[in-house]
């Protein structure tokens, strides 16, 4: 169903004693705070136990930045969805640029990790978004079209209520360049139309990704197809990200 949402992607930043150190100032301020999202945090993968450990009781849900698709087996390096559910994680981040970009991640893999994360249960957050080079040529739309296409191949309706799309645009991801929210409402109103078309459906929570910090979350949240914002570097600091998350409408 469509939650309002902020994620905190921590990509590969904070040992566990930094994460502990984290929780510990965020947490009072977090349980203070009235605002009526809900609030992810997403660690990496060794400070993910510690991070559930901390949460607990609190309200502050949790998540993994990545998974692979397969149950176990010769997958040197890699965590299946089950090791995650097992130590309580409830999110997982699925398809995020610097998956697709960085570690070569196509559409069909990411398919098959969003069936995995589905599977067993996990919150499955799908990240889509252009390149600089596909708005300029004026793909944008198309580019994410087939993300989503391919991405949702394997899930129905139902299936759809467990997820959460996370528009990133590529150019605005670390960049300091945040869409404007005109160009962020026109592409989650797409998506929201074009799930419509797909499933029937589009009653889920959609988040926009890229350069999010404190003076714009506002008028980012305030767009109507807009439900949150998934958070990189300004989620770092406790108290950037607190600020994030009290201005968000
Ligand atoms: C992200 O990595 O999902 C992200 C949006 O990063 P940043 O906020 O740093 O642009």
């Amino acid at each position: 169903m469509k939650d309002k949402i902020i994620g905190g992607n921590w990509k590969l930043n904070k040992t566990i004693a930094e994460t502990e150190e984290f929780m510990k100032e965020f947490i009072p301020l977090f349980k203070r705070s009235s605002s009526e999202y809900k609030v992810v945090i997403f660690p990496t993968f060794t400070s993910l136990q510690r991070a559930v450990e901390m949460s607990y009781g609190t309200g502050l849900l949790i998540g993994a930045q990545n998974l692979f698709y397969e149950e176990q087996g010769a997958y040197t390096g890699e965590v299946s969805a089950a090791m995650l559910k097992e130590i309580g994680v409830e999110f997982v981040l699925v398809g995020h640029s610097e998956r697709r970009h960085i570690f070569g991640e196509n559409d069909e893999i990411i398919s098959r990790k969003v069936r995995a994360g589905l599977d067993h249960g996990l919150k499955t957050v799908l990240c889509v978004g252009e390149m600089l080079s596909d708005r300029e040529q004026g793909k944008a739309f198309s580019v994410v079209a087939k993300q989503l296409e391919t991405g949702l191949s394997s899930v129905n309706e139902q299936e759809l209520n467990n997820m959460v799309i996370a528009y990133e645009p590529v150019w605005a991801i670390g960049t300091g360049k945040t869409a404007t929210p005109q160009i962020a409402e026109e592409m989650h109103a797409f998506i929201r139309k074009t799930l419509h078309q797909i499933f029937g459906t589009s009653d889920i929570s959609l988040i926009y990704g890229g350069s999010i910090k404190p003076n714009n979350i506002r008028e980012l949240s305030e767009q109507p197809d807009i439900d949150g914002g998934l958070v990189g570097g300004a989620s770092l600091n406790v108290e950037s990200f607190i600020k994030i998350i009290e201005n968000a409408i």
